[in-house]
């Protein structure tokens, strides 16, 4: 269909970075209702380089501070680096803890860096891109939400300039939606605003984070 050669996104295994073997196995995610997205809250100048050695030694920092906070490992079921490097964590079948009341139903997807205060490089974003579109089966036309639209989430993540991405994308949705659906503007609010609430699951808690601890990551 003469579309343009795609650099194939750099993709690294739990046991390529080191990921530990879960101390639990993990409960299973349930049916795909929608992805969530976060950022890490560490600023991107932390990583240590664009090395797969530095981003790699920044993913064990990751799941060491999840390890600490009662999690079996790793928390989210991709980690994208400033780079465009695309980190494996959970597997996409098995439930992650990374947005707490909703991690079933969902994929956590985590951006290194603190999106309150720099912004996202052009590579991170195309790599989201193509974990939305290429390594989520299903996750065709499902909305990317931001951690702290969720209820019961006291958190800024995914910070404000993933926020910002996140309108811009949903609002490119819209207006595609709208070239394809004249006549129905009137509805664009209400489908808009039902969109955003949609993250609607049950709260309940997983056992890893339970009893108090927040299972949402950061
Ligand atoms: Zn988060």
């Amino acid at each position: 269909m003469g579309t343009q050669p795609q650099t194939d996104p750099e993709i690294v295994s739990v046991a390529l970075w080191g990921g530990v073997r879960p101390r639990l196995p993990f409960p299973p995610r349930g049916a795909l209702d929608h992805l969530v997205l976060h950022h890490t809250a560490y600023r991107s100048s932390r990583i240590g380089g664009t090395s797969v050695e530095a981003q790699s030694r920044h993913m064990r920092e990751l799941e060491r501070w999840h390890l600490e906070r009662g999690f079996s490992a790793i928390g989210y079921h991709f980690v994208i680096s400033p780079t465009g490097r695309i980190f494996r964590g959970r597997p996409l079948d098995r439930m992650g803890a990374h947005v707490q009341g909703h991690n079933r139903g969902t994929v956590g997807i985590c951006l290194m860096g603190d999106f309150e205060r720099e912004r996202p490089t052009v590579a991170a974003l195309a790599a989201l891109a193509g974990v939305r579109t290429r390594l989520i089966p299903g996750a065709t036309g499902l909305p990317l939400v931001g951690h702290r639209e969720h209820s019961g989430q006291a958190t800024l993540c995914p910070g404000r300039f993933l926020m910002e991405y996140l309108a811009e994308t949903n609002e490119g949705r819209l207006g595609a939606a709208l070239e394809s659906s004249v006549g129905l503007g009137s509805s664009v609010r209400e489908r808009r605003s039902s969109a955003r609430s949609r993250p609607r699951t049950s709260a309940r808690s997983t056992p890893e984070s339970s009893p108090s601890r927040s299972d949402s990551a950061g």
